[in-house]
């Protein structure tokens, strides 16, 4: 860093949603479509360690000695890549902020670039029917073909369509418990949040339960009147 603040009028966008909404799907197709970069706070993590930055070496100490990674080395990763030149065009913040501390330390970080939150996206789900999507998937054990209870059950029953294999997986993780249970602890853990950027009038809500390609226009949408 050589501490230049050049103003920029890069995009940042922050990208809500519980595991099953499409994430990662419509992440890429933003960066497809408007050149932004995708920073997950995992990878951000992964490539200052491997790169051995001061914050990266920071991080490192932390996690070989079991602790978790202070907001403050986290902040400073994304200060130094925040600086790099792809994220000139723009970038989609996915797994960060996650809590309403970090998402004022952000805005701190942002304000030194003369940046803000351009719009934070929450991919809105109903629960009952996220259950009912997640809980009843399974695949064949021997093809690899998908299945779900529900909206595509083999043709005829316990045989694969594919390879007529009769053996079927289903993820442990995968149950109507566990499925209710991880969304519960998303509504809890993202409600500070949204409630956050609501007040900053930076808050849009996408319900996230329709064809993808539909969900990926309201997004275009958003992010072009955002960045307009
Ligand atoms: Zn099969």
């Amino acid at each position: 860093m050589d501490g230049s603040k050049t103003p920029t009028t890069a995009p940042v966008l922050i990208l809500l949603g519980p595991p099953g909404a499409g994430k990662g799907t419509q992440a890429r197709m933003l960066e497809e479509t408007f050149g932004l970069v995708q920073l997950s706070t995992g990878d951000l993590l992964r490539a200052a360690v491997t790169n051995g930055t001061e914050a990266g070496q920071q991080a490192k100490a932390v996690m070989d000695a079991g602790a978790l990674v202070s907001d403050d080395i986290v902040i400073a990763i994304l200060r130094d890549r925040l600086a790099e030149a792809d994220c000139a065009r723009g970038v989609i913040l996915d797994g960060f902020p996650r809590t309403t501390v970090q998402a004022e330390a952000l805005d701190t970080l942002l304000g030194e670039n003369g940046q803000k939150i351009d719009a934070a996206i929450s991919l809105d789900v109903d629960d009952a029917a996220m259950v009912d999507r997640i809980s009843g998937r399974f695949t064949c054990a021997g093809c690899g073909e998908g299945y779900h209870d529900t909206f595509k059950a083999p043709t005829t029953k316990g045989q694969c369509d594919k390879c007529q294999g009769t053996d079927f997986k289903r993820r442990a993780d995968d149950t109507a418990e566990t499925v209710a249970a991880r969304l519960d602890a998303y509504h809890a853990q993202t409600a500070p949040l949204i409630a956050f950027y609501d007040a900053q009038g930076a808050l849009a809500r996408v319900d996230a339960m329709g064809d993808i390609d539909d969900i990926a226009k309201t997004l275009g949408a958003i992010v072009r009147r955002a960045t307009a």
